[in-house]
């Protein structure tokens, strides 16, 4: 198992639903709730910090945030293979269509939205 590879990770996590027998319970839109909520996890550990507190939470809670961080990948991962989206070439498809909404010439060190700049 290479960790660095999206199929293998996408087999672990496959494998570790199957010996449970969740797939009864892994439709795409159950998966993307799942997304969703542990993506609200990951958020409330930081919620209502900022600056420096903010700085101290995300060291202190370190550990807590890669777990929770790994539970979206899990939902990501098992969504990827539900829809059959091959991630990789997903993935560097969307960052070249947003790469050509956001030239860097014109974005470069600016927040606004591709339609502002
Ligand atoms: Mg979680």
């Amino acid at each position: 198992m290479n960790p660095d590879s999206l199929q293998d990770l996408i087999r672990a996590a496959v494998a570790f639903r199957d010996q449970r027998d969740w797939a009864q319970f892994h439709n795409p839109k159950e998966l993307a709730i799942s997304l969703a909520v542990e993506s609200a996890e990951l958020l409330q550990i930081m919620q209502w910090y900022k600056g420096e507190e903010l700085q101290r939470v995300v060291t202190e809670k370190h550990a807590h945030l890669k777990d929770e961080l790994a539970d979206v990948l899990f939902s990501v991962l098992l969504l990827a293979d539900e829809l059959k989206i091959d991630l990789g070439p997903a993935f560097l498809e969307k960052l070249a269509k947003t790469g050509a909404k956001y030239p860097v010439g014109k974005s470069k060190g600016s927040p606004k939205k591709y339609t502002e700049l």
